[in-house]
């Protein structure tokens, strides 16, 4: 009793949530999916499936993939023990290729699917510290293309990525590429570079002090001036490229030049992870929402990686998108929730049956619909209309109904189309003509 009655009075406090993952309200999250399907269908138009994969794996897979020195497993797995009697340590995916890749042996490899293009969209886990363009949770589109080592293949992929771009409406992408060489003669570049960065070491960062036996690659890629100054003679991957390697990305570029691709040959580009050979590339665009953080997305082949992880020797080419960044480069403007969303306003409780009975046949004809109360003022309902991002108001007032004529108002250019459907007329027909006066 005592205790009872000395226990404080807690305030009630707000949760909130998660620094680094965010919630995205409307019209924002409708824009992100139309651009998603945007995306996707440009995937399936490349004979791409979507394959739907766990947001838990084993943390194993990760450090096998992604490699144990790699950013990624060292420093940002979202990874825990598992309460299962051999306390698995599982991992909320930091990257989807390692899981494709899993996925692909799992159901029987090259035998059972002996070229398979995968896509996934979805959520990705990495711990970096949060910042403009730099989230904890982040959603990527990714694709992998298996089974196939010829350049026909990376130069298809460029295309790819290239034709999502366009149809995502990017501002100024740039796909940058590079070979980053193969099991032949990657090893001697290495070790020329590392013996580089050694005499060098009294001008690098920290970071790149601890790269240098790991991962010294990475070093070309370091953002700190410094590091940058004392690479800037640095022996380059493309200058030590075997002969097949040199072969193979000759003929990249030039078949997807071919079909109309930019690319930006880039010899200092590599990849943060361990798992790419040959052709790497990175899409980057300047647009100012994007700081520092300009590449929106970016990818490689990795021809050991199935058989690294148990499968049969199989090749592969994949890339992935970072969703965010693509809205920061404007990709979600050209998803104006704008042409097919309309708000009906009924002016007066008498108007509700008629605004109620059209929604609903302009919904079932494909149109986005909110009804507004006819109980507010038509101020309210304009600026509620305005909040929503609608691309159209339908007016309903007594006079429209007793014509049987609505007035359409167009919201982008604030403009007044009375009587330009009957509340009558076939759904698809009234559709019609307020997509006409939005063309106007
Ligand atoms: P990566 O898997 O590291 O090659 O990343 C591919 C793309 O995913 C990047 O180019 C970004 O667009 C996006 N991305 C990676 N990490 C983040 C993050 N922490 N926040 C937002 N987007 C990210």
């Amino acid at each position: 009793m005592l205790v009872l009655l000395v226990l404080p009075i807690l305030p009630i406090l707000k949760v909130t949530s998660i620094k680094g993952f965010k919630d995205v309200f409307p019209p924002a999250g409708t824009r992100r999916e139309r651009m998603t399907t945007r995306a996707c269908r440009v995937l399936e138009s490349y004979g791409y499936g979507r394959i739907e994969l766990p947001l838990l794996e084993k943390g194993e897979l990760f450090v096998r993939a992604v490699g144990a020195s790699s950013d990624i497993v060292e420093k940002e797995m979202y990874a825990f023990t598992d309460k299962d009697k051999d306390a698995t340590l599982v991992a909320l995916r930091p990257e989807g290729t390692a899981s494709v890749v899993r996925a692909f042996i799992e159901a029987g490899g090259a035998r059972e699917i002996p070229v398979a293009r995968l896509f996934y969209t979805g959520p990705m886990f990495r711990r970096e510290r949060p910042q403009k363009g730099r989230l904890r949770q982040f959603h990527q589109i990714g694709a992998e293309y298996l089974g196939r080592d010829d350049p026909a293949a990376d130069a298809e992929t460029l295309c790819l990525v290239d034709d999502i771009c366009r149809a995502t409406g990017i501002h100024g992408a740039r796909i940058l590429v590079n070979s980053l060489g193969d099991r032949e003669c990657r090893p001697a570049y290495r070790e020329s570079l590392t013996n580089f960065a050694r005499s060098r070491i009294e001008s690098l960062c920290a970071d790149c002090r601890a790269r240098l036996e790991r991962n010294p690659l990475r070093i070309l890629d370091c953002k700190n001036p410094g590091c940058a100054e004392a690479t800037a003679d640095a022996p380059l991957m493309a200058d030590h490229l075997c002969d097949p390697c040199e072969r193979h990305y000759g003929r990249v570029i030039e078949l997807a030049e071919a079909s109309g691709v930019k690319l930006q040959r880039t010899p200092r580009m590599v990849r943060g992870l361990d798992y790419y050979v040959r052709t790497a590339f990175e899409v980057v665009a300047d647009h100012k929402d994007l700081g520092s953080q300009n590449a929106i997305g970016g990818g490689g082949r990795y021809d050991g990686l199935v058989a690294q992880l148990g499968g049969a020797d199989t090749p592969g080419i994949g890339f992935a998108l970072g969703v965010e960044r693509m809205e920061l480069a404007g990709g979600a403007e050209a998803e104006a929730v704008y042409a097919d969303s309309i708000l009906i306003a009924p002016v007066g409780e008498s108007c509700e049956v008629a605004a109620a009975l059209l929604a609903r046949r302009l919904r079932l004809a494909g149109a986005a619909v909110e009804v507004e109360s006819g109980a507010r003022k038509l101020k309210a309902q304009m600026k509620r209309a305005d909040k929503a991002g609608a691309g159209f108001v339908v007016l309903i007032g007594p006079e429209e109904l007793a014509a049987g004529r609505p007035v359409v108002r167009d919201m982008i250019r604030k403009a007044d189309y009375p009587g330009c459907f009957g509340l009558d007329d076939d759904a698809e027909a009234v559709l019609e003509a307020i997509r006409k006066v939005g063309n106007n």
